[in-house]
């Protein structure tokens, strides 16, 4: 059996990722968004940048004639997310949610909660993905802007934000391989509101299977 860790609803956890070692996160009951961010365990003021992700996945894809100059925010597989110094960190190696991911958001936030509804000390991922750090020695000011895996959100032509439920059915996954050795966190989205007249998130378990050895 290989090793698990589940992720509860609204809730974080952090782990170590060495490099070439694969790990699927897995959208349990579906629908779930999974705020993922990522560091150099050996120097973590290297981290997730998903301005960076953006550029560089850019020039990838014109090498292989996939896309053309500007760039994408739809991630798939073949596609790598990137650190704040242009390194590979992760390669997506099979996405079964086929590039609904989100790179706009930050992750929600107690501060996010009371300015838009009001309410104090709502769960979050951000304090989430904060206690899933901690352990190795990072605080809140170091969470960088996250991968919203499984996030169904797309800007429309006129800058405005389209919010839908994500596309993932229960167990689909997108699978990592890292390209370094990472202190990855993972926050099992805790936002229960509805946007555009629709739940855009479960507020369900997520699953981290560690592939390999
Ligand atoms: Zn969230």
């Amino acid at each position: 059996m290989p090793k698990e860790i589940m992720i509860p609803p609204m809730s974080g956890a952090g782990f170590i990722v060495k490099r070439g070692q694969t790990i699927k996160v897995i959208d349990v009951e579906g629908q779930q968004i999974g705020d993922f961010v990522c560091f150099n365990l050996h120097n973590p003021r290297e981290r997730l940048s998903t301005g960076e992700t953006v550029i560089f996945n850019t020039l990838t894809n014109v090498s292989s004639k996939m896309s053309t100059l500007g760039g994408s925010i739809y991630l798939t597989a073949g596609n790598h997310f990137y650190s704040n110094l242009q390194n590979s960190m992760l390669e997506i190696i099979e996405d079964r949610a086929h590039g609904v991911h989100d790179l706009l958001y930050a992750p929600c936030s107690s501060a996010f909660y009371m300015k838009a509804f009001g309410e104090p000390g709502h769960k979050n991922c951000r304090d989430n993905l904060t206690a899933a750090v901690t352990p190795f020695g990072l605080s809140y000011i170091d969470i960088p802007d996250p991968i919203n895996l499984f996030q169904n959100t797309r800007p429309r032509l006129d800058g405005t934000i389209d919010h839908r439920p994500g596309v993932t059915k229960p167990g689909d996954f997108i699978s990592l391989k890292a390209s370094m050795d990472c202190i990855v966190a993972v926050s099992s989205c805790a936002f229960d509101k509805e946007l555009d007249g629709a739940r855009i998130n479960r507020c369900s378990p997520l699953k981290i299977q560690f592939l390999g050895d």
